[in-house]
């Protein structure tokens, strides 16, 4: 099969199509004929070698993909050749034309959703859910903002949120990216990159407050999250990419929290729970993963600058 190969950690180029042997199920694994890939911002940190967890090298990157099963080890009991399915988290990389898997890492994808769409949920959904539902404790009535709604977990999150009964305010860089938000469920949608956008959600909420911030770029927007909360409200921080200075009376003044959360910390349990969730939202249209843009996959490379620029439009995906 043809593989995306990473023999040293560094920029982009470091990827390379290579040939490389079919992977094969030991018992409970199952392997998956990739239709498309998901790329994920945390593809490219483990790629440059920063991140805290790193794969042994060489390695095949990606975490989220969908296709059709082609084997199944003995006691596979949930899927069969044939079946449409999408991975979250695989034994040996998402980037490739044959993934090999846990048969837990494995999950149906309804018939309403194509292949793109299904290599569009792990990772973001998922991360989405643990954020709203395990770590804000999120319950229908409340206000979430979400902080970054135009990318892949931004897009995810409002509409879980939405399903679930809250008020969404979400925010976009760009036009296109807000209409996206807009289309995704959101009730009210602001540009992160105007001057004055606090001052908006203030008066959105009639100066109470948002009960949940979902935050993707807290080393940005942080310090004044804290400021935009209600009383009892939760920040999550989901992405950060460099350090941020806060006012700590500002979470005192409201009992205010700030939750950390990574999917990687979530148990096995936690997992099934949340895919059974997903499903679910898949099944009956709530959910609705958006491919901004798709990539042959041996243009990983290109996929992995594309997904570190402003602008995001939902899911960047590759095919082999
Ligand atoms: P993505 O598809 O590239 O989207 C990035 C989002 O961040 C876009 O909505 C973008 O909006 C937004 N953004 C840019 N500047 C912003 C600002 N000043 N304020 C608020 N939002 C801003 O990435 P993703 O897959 O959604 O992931 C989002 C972040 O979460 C990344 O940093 C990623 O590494 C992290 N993440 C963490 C976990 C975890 O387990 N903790 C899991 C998945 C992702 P515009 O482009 O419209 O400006």
């Amino acid at each position: 099969m043809k593989a995306i190969r990473v023999h040293q950690f560094g920029g982009p180029e470091v990827m390379v199509a290579e040939e490389a042997a079919d992977p094969r199920p030991a018992d409970g694994e199952v392997v998956v004929r990739v239709k498309a890939v998901g790329v994920n911002p945390v593809d490219t940190y483990i790629r440059s070698g920063l991140y805290a967890a790193k794969p042994n090298l060489p390695y095949t990157p990606g975490a989220d993909a969908a296709g059709l099963v082609e084997t199944t080890g003995a006691g596979v009991k949930s899927f069969h050749k044939g079946d449409r399915v999408y991975v979250y988290g695989t034994l040996s990389g998402a980037y490739a034309e044959l993934v090999l898997c846990k048969e837990s890492q494995v999950h149906p994808l309804p018939g309403r959703l194509t292949f793109a769409q299904g290599a569009a949920i792990g990772i973001p959904y998922g991360t989405a859910y643990r954020a709203l539902f395990h770590r804000a404790g999120a319950k229908a009535g409340e206000t979430v903002l979400v902080h970054g709604a135009s990318g892949g977990v931004g897009v995810a999150s409002v509409q879980l949120a939405r399903a679930a009964g809250l008020t969404v305010i979400g925010t976009a860089g760009t036009e296109r990216g807000r209409k996206l938000a807009a289309e995704a469920g959101a009730h009210h949608v602001l540009d992160h990159g105007a001057p004055d956008y606090f001052s908006q959600i203030a008066s959105l909420t009639g100066g109470g407050g948002v009960d949940i911030v979902l935050e993707m770029l807290a080393n940005v927007n942080l310090g004044r999250d804290l400021t935009a909360l209600a009383k009892n409200g939760r920040v999550v921080v989901i992405g950060s990419r460099g350090t941020v200075e806060i006012n700590p009376r500002d979470t005192m003044m409201r009992d205010a929290d700030i939750r950390g959360m990574t999917l990687m910390n979530a148990s096995e349990d936690e997992l099934a729970g949340i895919h059974a969730a997903l499903v679910a939202g898949l099944e009956n249209g709530t959910l609705r993963p958006v491919v901004g843009r798709e990539l042959p996959l041996a243009e990983a490379a290109q996929a992995h600058k594309a997904v570190m620029e402003p602008g995001a439009y939902g899911k960047i995906v590759l095919v082999p």
